[in-house]
């Protein structure tokens, strides 16, 4: 392949951003030079979401406006991911001015697909393939890694479009996971966060459930370092796994359980297989034991009556989730739920977003005020562009979907070094600390 000048844009989850990285690992054997702006680009990639409405509309948005560049002199246009995956055939009807598609396990086919277009010729590969892609170029800060440790997802949420975009659950073997982490260490990382559309399911399909041990043994890589653990399915939390990250002091004592509601009557009709009982009893319990826990809820599904709806509040009042995310339900087609009768109004279902996340708020800035006056560690990101402070982050904080800590110090820091900070500040989501 001649000398070429790409650029790549990858948008979603961090699972799609380990996509992206692998990507430009397979291109990295090449002669291509990855740029940071589309006007310069010979070639530009779209790694897409396409999961619900908002992400897939932002997928679109995106690639008309990359499109824009091909009468500037980009010479191909080439979309993968979630979006290519699931709507392929729609997509090479409508957007003529893509040229080729790569569905998500066809990265490795990258170079194929840029050899073809330059070529004149269309491409598409969005067929389920096997792979393993090891070699993957960090896209995250040098300190920082996502590690995948399963792809597909066999929960079947009645809502969800994620198993027929990734298929079932497909778990890495232990040694594959435990050598990249090695190489990863060995290679600066100080915090890895480990990653899958459900953790807790790591192993089943490979021979038996084996999270707490994979936990295990990358907490012993990671000495010196953080392991975080992120989407772990509630009802998938076993006591195994919960011993297994209090035994190691570098696991961040943080959880990441999706809950989506609390009214027993959607859960049955989401097809989870938690209840507001055991949702309850599992975040008291983690609560009690020290841990920050994150959710995330789904307001307006299908036949959600104003009683749900207050029971999901109570449970947010009295729960206090340290971090909270909320989603409005989007009807996916192909998904058993978007069948499903009473459908909520946009605007009802806004209502009842804004209603929660206000709530929320107001209990975020609660918990993070409680905080002035502690000692708390910190993992150092950099140095924010607007303010030129250095940013970082507690235990209790992940990578970019949780507020940071601002850290004022006297000396200077290195990012991915950990310090003692004592916090003297906080705001609705953020900290402020200051190194003694
Ligand atoms: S566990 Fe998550 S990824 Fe899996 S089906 Fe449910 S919502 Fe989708």
């Amino acid at each position: 392949m001649e000398n070429l000048y790409i650029y790549i844009v990858s948008l979603g989850c961090a699972k799609n951003r380990i996509d992206t990285e692998h990507m430009l690992g397979v291109l990295s054997g090449s002669n291509a030079v990855i740029v940071d702006a589309p006007d310069s680009a010979d070639v530009i990639i779209v790694n897409t979401c396409g999961f619900i409405h908002d992400a897939k509309q932002e997928s679109i948005d995106t690639i008309l406006e990359m499109a824009k560049y091909k009468d500037a002199g980009a010479r191909a246009l080439i979309v993968t991911g979630c979006l290519a995956q699931r709507y392929s055939k729609e997509l090479i009807e409508e957007l003529p001015e893509v040229d080729a598609y790569l569905g998500v396990s066809s990265y490795s086919k990258i170079i194929d697909a840029i050899e073809a277009v330059l070529d004149g010729r269309k491409y598409v590969s969005c067929d389920r393939l096997d792979h393993d892609l090891t070699g993957r170029v960090l896209t995250t800060p040098a300190h920082l890694a996502y590690v995948r440790i399963a792809d597909g997802c066999s929960n079947n949420c009645s809502y969800c479009a994620i198993p027929a975009i990734r298929g079932p659950l497909k778990s890495r073997g232990m040694k594959s996971i435990l050598s990249e982490l090695s190489d990863l260490r060995a290679g600066g990382v100080s915090e890895a966060v480990l990653i899958a559309q459900d953790t807790t399911r790591y192993g089943e399909d490979i021979g038996r459930p084996a999270l707490s041990e994979l936990i295990g043994e990358a907490a012993d890589i990671m000495q010196g370092g953080w392991l975080r653990v992120m989407y772990c399915y509630p009802e998938g939390v076993t006591d195994a796994i919960i011993d297994t990250m209090l035994r190691h002091s570098n696991v961040c004592r943080y959880m990441d359980i999706p809950m989506q509601h609390f009214s027993d009557s959607v859960l049955s009709r989401m097809n989870r297989r938690h209840t507001r009982e055991s949702s309850i009893a599992l975040v008291e319990r983690l609560h009690d034991l020290g841990f920050v826990l994150r959710t995330s809820l789904i307001v307006g599904f299908p036949g959600e009556t104003e009683a749900d709806s207050d029971i999901m509040a109570d449970c947010v009042k009295s729960l206090k989730f340290e971090r909270l995310g909320v989603f409005r339900y989007s009807a996916e087609e192909g998904t058993r739920a978007a069948l499903m009768p009473y459908q909520v109004p946009d605007e009802e279902k806004m209502k009842r977003y804004e209603t929660v996340m206000a709530l929320q708020e107001g209990i975020s800035q609660q918990i993070c005020q409680g905080q002035i006056g502690q000692k708390a560690r910190v993992i150092v990101d950099g140095i924010d562009a607007q303010t030129g402070i250095y940013v970082g982050r507690t235990m209790g904080q992940a990578p970019e979907v949780d507020g940071i800590t601002y850290i004022s110090s006297k000396k200077d820091l290195t990012a991915g070094t950990f310090h003692d900070v004592l916090i003297k500040d906080a705001y609705e989501y953020d900290l402020v600390g200051e190194i003694e």
